[in-house]
């Protein structure tokens, strides 16, 4: 049976852009005789606020959607991540990193490691921590996956893909030395709170709720390699992935939660219908 999720993270308001998504998967649940679940991505509780997951509930009602109780709250199990961390610790794949940001920005700004000064935000870690191992963590250290040697652990990287409904729709593969090139050693668990980070969390929810069609922004598009790779590594099942269309401001950018003049709390506020918003995601 097809099962599709709606996985905000309770950081901010919900947007527009949240809208679409929401409405998106709902529908294509419902088309397809499915369910639609939500799930709260609260893994980073200095960021995620009670007042934030409670207007995520209200404003998806006033939508008319209806999900299914219980909801599945990432922060209730941070313990299964942790396993999960652990099972790729025990594969050899991950590493402890020290860096700051400034260190991060620092590395990547000299010429000799990059040859593109000037691009730090867009580029990969560097990889100065990774020819520490696990044992040297310190208290303050974040995990990341060396992604290199997590290719090499599955027997043809190349062969893994999955299938796009969405916009771009067809059969995905891996391109080993563009995930290098672009995605590099992520960060799998941060250093302020003990839990993994959201990539972990992600492919192990979308196995544990059994998600047939993972439904979300274009944004995540890339991710969806990386994502893949977890799962083998993992042991998970592959759902389809349905990337949608974004929905931009009137200047063309991505919606962001900070900007809470898209906020929907704000559009009901003001007196607008569900219909208005529909409409105005191009439903
Ligand atoms: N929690 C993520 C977000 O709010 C969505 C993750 C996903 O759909 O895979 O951006």
């Amino acid at each position: 049976m097809y099962r599709t999720r709606f996985a905000p993270s309770p950081t901010g308001y919900l947007h527009l852009g949240h809208a679409f998504s929401a409405l998106t998967a709902a529908a294509r649940a419902e088309a397809a005789g499915g369910r639609f679940l939500l799930r709260i991505e609260d893994t980073d509780r200095s960021r995620c606020r009670p007042d934030y997951e409670a207007a995520i509930y209200a404003d998806l009602a006033w939508l008319g959607l209806d999900w299914e109780r219980p909801v599945l709250r990432q922060s209730e199990h941070l313990a299964d991540y942790s396993a999960a961390l652990d099972r790729l610790i025990a594969l050899g794949l991950c590493y402890p990193c020290r860096c700051t940001r400034g260190d991060i920005r620092a590395a990547l700004a000299a010429p000799q490691e990059t040859g593109a000064p000037g691009h730090a935000e867009a580029a990969v870690y560097p990889g100065t921590c990774r020819h520490r191992a696990m044992a040297e963590r310190g208290p303050g250290d974040a995990i990341r996956l060396d992604l290199a040697k997590a290719l090499a652990a599955v027997s043809d990287p190349a062969r893994l893909g999955f299938r796009e409904t969405g916009i771009r729709p067809g059969r995905y593969t891996i391109d080993p030395a563009r995930l290098l090139a672009d995605t590099g050693d992520i960060v799998l668990a941060r250093k302020d709170i003990g839990a993994a980070a959201y990539h972990i969390a992600v492919v192990v929810d979308d196995a544990r709720q059994e998600i047939t069609e993972v439904v979300r922004g274009l944004d995540l598009f890339a991710a969806t390699f990386l994502h893949r790779l977890l799962q083998e590594l993992l042991g998970l099942p592959v759902p389809d992935y349905h990337h949608h269309r974004l929905i931009r401001d009137t200047a063309g950018k991505r919606l962001a939660k900070r900007d809470d003049a898209r906020a929907l709390a704000r559009y009901r506020a003001e007196g607008a219908t569900p219909a208005d918003i529909r409409r105005m995601v191009g439903l």
